[in-house]
């Protein structure tokens, strides 16, 4: 008796303990799992200005956010930038298109405005699949406005990919389609709340949903 009660609670234990897991795990894949239905975008992420991997991969975390506000999921794969590098992933040679998209973080912008963040290199038909961000531009914003660099830097990155997936080089004149950004969206930026509109987001996904 003694035995099988032990059995019993061990076994109990061991399904909590078993579920308490299951829970923790399910936590962690819940925003993954929930943006399953998403459309998907790869980024190939070429960097020249050879920034640390910790402001990288957390610029590209908030450009993940702005997205998965949008109902896009967006993939992200550090490439190499020059061929001498350790062996690059084979994601990053793969056919350019809406839905693998290449960003490059190069140092500084060809114009001398400081309102331009970067470029999307977009075809008269508005097709493309290439944009630059102006690291000098970034380190400006985040210079004179005290606002943190891997968050203007995602923030640029989102703004330079929606170029790209709403097929246009237009601005909007709201949220993260804006041509400058100045106190009140870098406001908005620090609190989140600088993002696509809906209709834009709606545009985005739709382009997407026709590019399989
Ligand atoms: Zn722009």
């Amino acid at each position: 008796m003694k035995e099988t009660l032990c059995s019993l609670l061990c076994t109990i234990s061991l399904l909590l303990s078993y579920s308490m897991e299951a829970q923790d795990y399910h936590l962690k894949v819940a925003r993954p799992q929930s943006a399953a239905l998403d459309p998907t975008v790869t980024v190939a992420l070429y960097d020249d200005v050879q920034l640390s991997e910790e402001v990288l991969s957390q610029a590209a975390d908030e450009a993940t956010r702005i997205f998965h506000k949008a109902g896009v999921t967006t993939l992200w794969i550090a490439c190499k930038s020059s061929a001498g590098d350790a062996t690059p992933d084979p994601r990053c040679q793969g056919p350019p298109g809406l839905r693998h998209l290449v960003l490059r973080v190069v140092p500084r912008s060809w114009k001398s405005s400081d309102s331009i963040f970067g470029v999307a290199f977009l075809s008269e038909r508005g097709t493309g699949a290439y944009g630059d961000i102006f690291y000098d531009s970034v380190e400006k914003l985040h210079r004179d406005w005290g606002a943190g660099l891997p968050r203007v830097l995602g923030h640029v990155m989102a703004h330079e990919l929606g170029h790209l997936l709403l097929g246009s080089n237009a601005h909007s004149r709201e949220g993260i389609m804006r041509p400058s950004w100045h106190g009140d969206e870098l406001r908005a930026a620090s609190m989140g709340a600088l993002l696509f509109t809906p209709e834009q987001a709606r545009s985005i996904r739709e382009g997407l949903s026709r590019y399989p």
